[in-house]
């Protein structure tokens, strides 16, 4: 029990009535994955309290205020591989709760710089109509070179086979190498070369990469072509996602505790207790909070690595993959730039991969969005806000654990040479700028570990994972976090019902 009065204990609201209040359910962790499934439980009555770390819910969802314009921290776009908004798992969870979510889609643009042609980009837009053909144009475009009608075909093989393979089928391949795949199923030596010169694309060398996971984007490559990327029509994750979900969760019985840290799940007899919780700043043990169901809505790695989720609760090769994910995390930059006038386009532009040649066969810098995809009605008049995403798994930056500094700011320098060659002055029209370095292990790791962790612990009854986890299969990115809400709130309401 609590060790007496610790700083910050203030911020307990009826602190008195929590602290001997046993929950239905805990939830640890007050991202987009505890939101969601706390939100599914509330919406079926059971009562659940978030316990969260910081002083506000959100985790790397939040969005911060940069000169009067919100902006989100770390998450720049959201992703379907269905080829429509109402395929994600967002929509379907907001649908659900009969919350509305209002979208654009997004052009997705390739963006080619040269240096013989200053002050001009070369972009490539994806269009859903041409399918696979969007492939064979990307390749040209990135290369110079049309593709041979012979790889062209054992491509669009590749395609046809994918797309015949159900979900369950991908997540038995997972155990397959990509590269063992292509030696064996590809005989055009052209196609051969193209599909392991995808290394850098997907994120790593086609020999870590495993089949599974690239057959279940592949399979709808035919129909989507590409993966759709949208954003809302008004608003920013906290107004169209955070917010939203608070209240509805807070007003069907819900109960936030922010500042609070948990330390350890608490079991007992082979079955979920409750938590033990501290608050962030002074380490201090305060108090048990006691319920049968543990929701560990914290990434699983991070939870693991702090102890939060100890190995036993995981089988042998659960904690086997826990532990090769930890390796393999990267940090991704991600850059905010306040801009004296306007200086990228503000039509057509609102989110580019930039491809930089002078670095040898197009090399990929990163990303750069205009004000007007994060939200231009927040920016400050006769200014423009830029944002850029600078992926830490790029060949040559790498920003593992722990990061090098110097690497991070050489890659930083790469960005902004790319987009100067492409928009001249943009460095000059700096008025301000902040970057933010931000552990994102979900971005390819999972396709290199193949082992799957469930939404369950096997050898604790009642505990559960919500977070980021370790699924090879399935919805892309953060996505994730809201696809485990459903079949959580299915398998918690079981449980608590027996
Ligand atoms: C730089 C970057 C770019 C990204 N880009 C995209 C993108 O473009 N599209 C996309 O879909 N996804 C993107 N993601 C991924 C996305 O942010 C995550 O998938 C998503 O936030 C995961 O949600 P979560 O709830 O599992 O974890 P988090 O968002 O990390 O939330 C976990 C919460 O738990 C709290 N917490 C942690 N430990 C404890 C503890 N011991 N006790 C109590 N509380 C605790 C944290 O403070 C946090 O609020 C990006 C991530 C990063 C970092």
């Amino acid at each position: 029990m609590s060790s007496g009065k610790a700083k910050g204990q203030q911020f307990l609201k009826g602190e008195d009535t929590v602290m001997k209040k046993d929950f239905d359910v805990i939830i640890i962790g007050g991202g987009p994955g505890g939101l969601a499934v706390g939100s599914m439980l509330a919406r079926e009555g059971v009562s659940s309290v978030i316990i969260e770390k910081d002083s506000t819910v959100g985790g790397r969802y939040r969005s911060v205020d940069f000169h009067g314009a919100r902006v989100d921290c770390a998450v720049h776009f959201l992703v379907s591989l269905e080829g429509t908004v109402e395929g994600t798992y967002m929509y379907r969870l907001f649908s659900h709760l009969g919350l509305p979510l209002e979208y654009k889609v997004l052009p997705w643009a390739m963006g080619k710089v040269t240096k013989e042609k200053p002050g001009n980009i070369d972009f490539l837009e994806m269009d859903p109509k041409l399918g696979a053909g969007n492939f064979f144009a990307f390749f040209a475009f990135a290369s110079g070179v049309e593709m041979e009608d012979s790889t062209k075909k054992a491509l669009l093989r590749m395609a046809d086979i994918c797309e015949d393979m159900s979900e369950e089928e991908c997540r038995k391949a997972v155990n397959v190498p990509f590269s063992d795949w292509i030696d064996k199923n590809v005989e055009d030596p052209m196609g051969k070369l193209v599909l392991y010169g995808m290394g850098p694309v997907i994120g790593a060398p086609v020999t870590e990469v495993n089949f599974g996971m690239v057959a279940n984007s592949w399979r709808t490559f035919n129909t989507v072509g590409a993966p759709l990327i949208w954003y809302f029509k008004n608003g920013n994750l906290q107004t169209a996602v955070l917010d939203p979900l608070t209240k509805y969760y807070t007003s069907h019985g819900g109960k936030i505790i922010t500042s609070r840290t948990v330390r350890n799940i608490l079991i007992e007899k082979g079955k979920a207790k409750g938590v033990r919780i501290s608050d962030e700043q002074n380490n201090n043990m305060m108090e048990e909070y006691h319920s049968p169901v543990v929701v560990c809505a914290i990434p699983i790695f991070e939870a693991v690595h702090k102890n939060v989720l100890e190995r036993r609760f995981l089988t042998k090769d659960w904690a086997e993959a826990v532990k090769q994910f930890q390796k393999l995390a990267v940090y991704d930059l991600s850059g905010f730039y306040l801009l004296r006038k306007d200086v990228i386009p503000r039509d057509g532009t609102g989110w580019v991969n930039i491809y930089d040649m002078d670095y040898g066969i197009p090399t990929y810098i990163g990303d750069v969005c205009s004000g007007e995809f994060i939200n231009s009605a927040n920016e400050p008049p006769g200014k423009q806000i830029v944002c850029s995403m600078i992926p830490g798994t790029l060949e040559g930056t790498n920003f593992g654990i722990p990061t090098r500094w110097d690497k991070v700011m050489e890659a930083h320098r790469r960005w902004k040479d790319a987009v100067e060659k492409a928009f001249p002055g943009f460095n000059d029209a700096i008025e301000d700028e902040a970057i933010n370095l931000q552990l994102n292990f979900t971005r390819y790791a999972y396709a290199i570990v193949p082992t799957e962790v469930d939404i369950q612990s096997p050898n604790i009854k009642g505990l559960y994972f919500g977070g980021d986890s370790i699924r090879s299969i399935g919805t892309p990115m953060s996505d994730k976090c809201f696809q485990l809400a459903f079949p959580l709130c299915d398998r918690i309401l079981d449980y608590v019902r027996a």
